[in-house]
């Protein structure tokens, strides 16, 4: 086995197994994991504690039996999952749950938790143009801060979070050079292979991840570019899952050679600010972030933010994956669309239903789009 092959394959098995992950973090450290719901929280002041943040995005075709009596059935596919899991003790060993409150689903869902873990839920601000956003996101960093020392017994240091930020943005820097290089070698890093290893970031220690991506990067580079025959797309959205989905863009010569996922690229696409106070520095980070539909930008600078990705990947394309139930997303797909059009760049929106048992319709759209293109 190459070591290309070695290291792609053992970040998807990191990625497609959280709780081997999170025990085996356990054994070396001796600490838990604290887990972090999506969209955006601020991972590094958990990362100075030593304990290891980790992502819980849901389970695709996970059936929902439970969750019906939490949630109402217009709630996203993505926190029904949640719910599911969370009604059936799978994420009780986590010492916390941090959990934002970006949207109506998850505005209330730190109260509905039915774990055993303990639940921070906080807020981001939404006029994030004025000082005031940072002065109040400083207010709930330094709340979860509190709530953290006091949950799991310790101190957290302002230079333990600034060395922590200092890991995430070596992480985020080295993540967005991985995605270029991805895109240069369609052939080897394929689309369930990218999205392996970007998802298992969310499972890792980021130093530890940085390391085997860094890694990954060099081995790719010393690979011939060959020219890629088939279609590139940039992909939008909540996630792309399951495997199977990016396996039948595969099955149709497709590659992603960029995406503006919030499980992927939004994660590491917007670094930490320089300076000295933490707290400020991550609230900067959330007044910096854009072209994403959990942080209001008037300006709504999103479509274009994506043909430009378009334009500098020499994409054909836009694949737009459409979270079931998604208010936030929803919202922004008519303002995406005239972007698109007023571009004209080719898309295709698709839904992702992580409680769906066949892709077979998404087969037959994705083949006639490929046809079209
Ligand atoms: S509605 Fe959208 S933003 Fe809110 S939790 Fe569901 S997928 Fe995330």
């Amino acid at each position: 086995m190459s070591k290309i092959d070695t290291i792609l394959s053992q970040l998807d098995a990191i990625s497609k197994n959280p709780r081997k992950a999170m025990e085996d973090f356990k054994a070396k450290t001796g600490k838990g994991a604290v887990g972090i719901l999506p969209i955006y929280a601020p991972e590094e002041i958990v990362y100075a504690t030593g304990y290891l943040p980790i992502g819980i995005w849901g389970a695709t075709k996970k059936q929902i039996l439970k969750a019906t009596t939490n949630l109402p059935a217009f709630a996203c596919s993505i926190m029904q999952s949640i719910m599911e899991l969370e009604l059936n003790g799978t994420y009780d060993d986590l010492a916390a749950v941090i959990i934002s409150s970006p949207c109506d689903t998850l505005k209330c869902f730190g109260q509905k938790w039915k774990g055993k873990s303990p639940v921070i839920q906080f807020a981001h601000s939404q006029n994030r143009d004025m000082e005031a956003s940072n002065v109040y996101m400083v207010g709930e960093y330094k709340c979860i801060k509190e709530k953290l020392e006091n949950i799991l017994g310790v101190t957290i240091t302002d230079d333990a979070i600034n060395a922590a930020i200092d890991v995430y943005n070596e992480n985020r820097a080295v993540m967005r050079l991985f995605s270029d290089v991805a895109a240069m070698y369609p052939q080897v890093i394929t689309p369930v292979k990218r999205h392996a290893v970007i998802k298992a970031r969310q499972f890792m220690d980021k130093a530890e991840h940085t390391k085997m991506v860094r890694e990954l990067i060099c081995e790719l580079m010393q690979q011939p570019v060959v020219p890629f025959k088939g279609k590139k797309v940039v992909l939008t959205g909540i996630q792309a899952e399951p495997d199977e989905l990016l396996n039948i863009f595969e099955e149709f010569g497709i590659a992603v050679v960029a995406d503006d996922l919030a499980q992927e690229s939004r994660q590491f696409r917007t670094d930490v600010p320089a300076g000295n106070d933490p707290l400020y520095r991550l609230a900067k980070q959330w007044q910096n972030v854009t072209a994403c539909a959990l942080a209001i930008d008037r300006d709504k600078p999103r479509g274009k933010f994506i043909v430009d990705l378009v334009k500098e990947h020499g994409a054909d394309a836009v694949i737009v994956c459409m979270m079931k139930f998604c208010d936030p997303e929803e919202y922004d797909y008519p303002i995406l669309l005239e972007d698109f059009e007023k571009a004209n760049v080719k898309n295709l929106k698709i839904e992702i239903d992580q409680q769906s048992e066949s892709l077979e319709q998404i087969r037959t759209r994705v083949q006639s789009f490929v046809e079209m293109m």
